[in-house]
């Protein structure tokens, strides 16, 4: 195992990082811009570097101050998080070509999962479900572009290969919009991701958007651990995820888990993964692969015992895999409420300095979260403060105890959604289980 790493991140994350290191008795060191030098996990780290300025591209973004960081203080690793340059494939290039280990995949596999029609091709090549569409990038004549569209049936969805972060798609729903929604995606795809490759789909209209997480060897092992249900989204972002998906016939689970890790296996990935699906009238479609750790990892934890951090840990430092498919066992409901420093109606970010902070606890109840009372927000990165999570026996207990931690929860100073949270642990349709990913936006638009 590794003797000291370099933890390439900030927030919770970065805490939940250093925690998982702390247990298996590994040094850390701590980057950190100008605005977060008075962190916690920074005070608890080994060593901590400043890499220069609050602006992420000066700082958790700036590949050369990252590797000097990880020389001076000779770190073995770098574990990148999640945001950031984690699924940046020239980082892990640079990182691998400086002599430290990558904390995930190989820079290959993030190139071909970064770019969504080398990964859907991929996906396809290991019997992995996919959206009907295009099957590749879309030609330049119109005449089988139009082809193509009626082939897969209105509405259609044209989306950017290179694009992200729910930019570069747009939505089609007769042959007269066609052509020029295709051009307009192509232009702002080679403006904004450097690649003006569009391909089309089918767009499903009131699908779920249920994951499958997987960690991998890098030598053709590989296991699936369980499904999360992250359709409650707002502008593409996840509030909450829950796990298992509610009311998913679980033989069908079973066989999406297992084509995802033979996917895996074919492309020897190493480390943990998502594969992204949308869920609709009971099938399964691939969407995308995220290449690293992902903020909803808890839940799965949660459910299986299994310590993610720690496992990507021991994947990289080369250990013998040894989890077996029969030992992965899923057992009771989590789920998982992220704590934004946001207007709960107006979604303004909400930064400054926290006055009060109180955290709930109890039975089922896990707060991983990097802020105390008297902590400041800072206005410069995303959002989110905490991840509060419940486990229960069943769904119905984990619903139970997520409000009253709810209640129980305290922040003063600044404005959180943890209104926002109370009122879905309340609606009749969450507690029913199953909505769509346009659920939220439905009920916000009500609302106000
Ligand atoms: P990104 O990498 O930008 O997040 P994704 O491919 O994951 O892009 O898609 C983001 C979101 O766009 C999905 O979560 C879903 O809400 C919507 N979306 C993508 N493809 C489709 C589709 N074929 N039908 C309906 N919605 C889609």
């Amino acid at each position: 195992m590794f003797e000291k790493i370099l933890i390439a991140n900030r927030g919770e994350i970065a805490l939940r990082i250093q925690r998982a290191c702390r247990e298996l008795g590994i040094k850390t060191v701590v980057v950190h811009s100008e605005a977060d030098r008075e962190a916690k996990y920074v005070r608890l780290a080994d060593e901590s570097v400043c890499i220069g300025p609050a602006p992420a591209r000066d700082s958790y973004l700036s590949m050369p101050a990252l590797i000097s960081a990880a020389e001076v203080t000779d770190a073995e690793a770098i574990h990148p998080g999640y945001g950031f340059l984690s699924e940046n494939a020239d980082f892990a290039d640079r990182v691998e070509k400086s002599g430290f280990v990558f904390i995930g995949p190989r820079p290959e596999s993030i190139r071909i999962m970064g770019d969504k029609v080398s990964a859907k091709q991929a996906m396809i090549a290991a019997g992995v479900p996919v959206v009907p569409g295009s099957g590749g990038a879309l030609p330049e004549d119109d005449k089988e572009v139009q082809r193509i569209a009626a082939e897969v049936g209105y509405p259609v969805i044209i989306k950017a290969a290179g694009g992200g972060g729910g930019r570069g798609m747009r939505v089609v729903y007769t042959e007269a919009a066609l052509l020029n929604a295709v051009a307009m995606t192509r232009t702002e795809a080679g403006a904004a991701f450097n690649n003006p490759e569009v391909y089309l789909e089918k767009f499903l209209e009131n699908p779920r958007h249920i994951e499958i997480q997987v960690l991998a060897d890098g030598e053709g092992e590989a296991v699936w651990l369980g499904e999360r249900d992250c359709s409650m989204q707002r502008r593409h972002q996840k509030i909450i995820e829950e796990a298992p998906a509610p009311g998913v016939d679980r033989a069908l689970v079973s066989r999406i888990g297992e084509r995802c890790v033979e996917a895996c296996r074919a492309m020897r990935y190493r480390g943990a993964g998502t594969f992204e699906f949308l869920y609709e009238n009971g099938e399964f479609f691939f969407i995308e692969m995220n290449t690293r750790i992902q903020v909803e990892h808890t839940i799965t934890e949660m459910i299986t015992g299994i310590d993610l951090v720690q496992q990507q840990l021991h994947i990289a430092a080369g250990e013998p895999f040894t989890l077996r498919q029969r030992d992965i066992q899923l057992r009771g409901h989590a789920i998982e409420c992220r704590i934004n420093a946001e207007d709960p109606f107006k979604f303004i970010p909400s930064p400054g300095r926290i006055s009060n902070w109180h955290t709930p606890g109890g039975p089922g109840v896990r707060m991983d979260s990097h802020v105390f009372s008297g902590y400041t927000v800072p206005p410069y990165y995303d959002s989110m403060i905490a991840k509060l999570i419940t486990y229960g026996d069943d769904r119905h207990q984990a619903i139970m105890r997520m409000d009253i931690a709810l209640s129980e929860m305290i922040v003063e100073g600044v404005q959180t959604n943890i209104p926002l949270h109370r009122e879905l642990l309340q609606d009749a349709n969450f507690v029913r289980g199953g909505t769509s990913i346009h659920y939220l936006e439905q009920k916000l638009s009500q609302r106000n």
